[in-house]
């Protein structure tokens, strides 16, 4: 099994993704869940780096019959949208 919460803190560092929609790159990473809430992640909440997505996780059942999270990913500071 995966353990999603180890990747999400690993990626912290490199947090540069280009807006889709608007080729930004003053985009947030949607937690989902529980953080821990730390210091650090309250300067990324702070600087937008970080926006909170709420405690429920969406899934959705695949055609292969595995679940796969519906939820987007990032939220762009400049236009607002999720992706
Ligand atoms: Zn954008």
């Amino acid at each position: 099994m995966n353990k999603p919460e180890d990747d999400e803190v690993s990626k912290f560092e490199n947090d540069e993704v280009k807006c889709p929609y608007c080729g930004s790159t003053d985009t947030a990473r949607i937690l989902y869940g529980k953080p821990f809430f730390s210091d650090e992640l309250q300067k990324q909440l702070d600087s937008g780096k970080v926006r909170l997505g709420g405690c429920c996780i969406h899934v959705a059942e695949a055609e292969d019959g595995t679940m796969v999270r519906t939820d987007p990913e990032r939220y762009c500071n400049h236009c607002g949208k999720e992706f």
